[in-house]
């Protein structure tokens, strides 16, 4: 199955929905980085509410960065996403590797730990709209809950799943988003709140091969659902060696006059997508001489 996002809605525009499978996409990002089953699984949730959420918005030109920073091992996941569904993101210690929960999942809460979620919205006006709130769990489904709620204030139902196989590939991955419109009634709130614990698990969903569309229509059948779109959504890294030149500046003066006076290339590699560049000295003599 392709990966892509479907957006709908129901009880008459009361509740938007969004669901997507992003097997492919997510299990490129773990070649990317090469990431252990846990790592794997918390950069593939956030990436697929990346995808989501990345629809959401309506400018061509807008941009999403979904940011966790948190103490457990793993310290950050970044996600970035366009308003086509074209996702990317890498976690920073992508080797770490922790013991699976009782039930034999994988220990995403304990791998990420206690900390922040950021949501940087460039809508392209003058500021970014920023948005930040305390990790719940550290699971992302109900860190991103809990965002919404607080910061947003949309009430939401948010899930998000990665299923890991025993060779570290991604099996499945996907999620839903449900959210309650403004003036949303109180029946169409008492008939999401009652098929809500009928949904066993979105992993469990994708495995048993819902498709996106499945999964919403069994949430939301009795509210009159209407899928009203379906987005591609794929792994898009857009770096260039422009933007590694910045990480480069970044660094400071005087550990790049460091790095120039060596006298040897120096090789940087794209955080998002593990892409190489190489700067030769002179390159490197350039950017001081720019860099001031
Ligand atoms: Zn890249």
């Amino acid at each position: 199955m392709k990966d892509y996002v479907i957006r709908a809605v129901a009880a008459g525009g009361e509740v938007r929905a969004f669901a997507c499978t992003t097997r492919n996409l997510v299990e490129e990002a773990r070649l990317h980085h090469d990431s252990l089953p846990v790592a794997t699984a918390a950069l593939g949730r956030l990436l697929s509410a990346g995808s989501m959420m990345g629809i959401m918005m309506k400018g061509e030109e807008d941009k999403l960065t979904l940011q966790i920073k948190g103490d457990g091992p793993i310290g950050g996941v970044v996600v970035t996403a366009d308003s086509k569904a074209r996702v990317k993101g890498y976690v920073l210690n992508p080797e770490v590797d922790i013991p699976l929960k009782a039930e034999g999942k994988l220990d995403v809460g304990k791998a990420i730990g206690n900390g922040e979620l950021t949501i940087i919205r460039d809508l392209g006006l003058k500021e970014p709209y920023v948005g930040r709130t305390s990790l719940i769990t550290g699971e992302i489904a109900e860190d991103l809950t809990y965002y919404f709620a607080s910061s947003e204030q949309v009430p939401s139902v948010v899930a998000l799943g990665v299923l890991v196989d025993r060779d570290y590939s991604v099996r499945r991955a996907g999620g839903f988003i449900i959210q309650l419109m403004p003036g949303a009634g109180d029946e169409t709130i008492d008939a999401i709140e009652k098929k809500i614990p009928m949904v066993t698990s979105v992993t469990q969903m994708l495995d048993e091969d819902m498709t996106p569309e499945e999964i919403l229509t069994f949430i939301l059948e009795d509210l009159g659902i209407e899928i009203t779109d379906k987005v591609e959504t794929s792994f898009l890294c857009d770096c260039n060696k422009e933007r590694v030149e910045q990480v480069l500046l970044s660094i400071g003066e005087k550990e790049l006059r460091g790095l120039y006076e060596e006298a040897k290339p120096v090789e940087l590699c794209c955080q998002f997508c593990g892409k190489k560049y190489e700067f030769m000295p002179e390159e490197i003599g350039e950017l001081l001489k720019s860099g001031k």
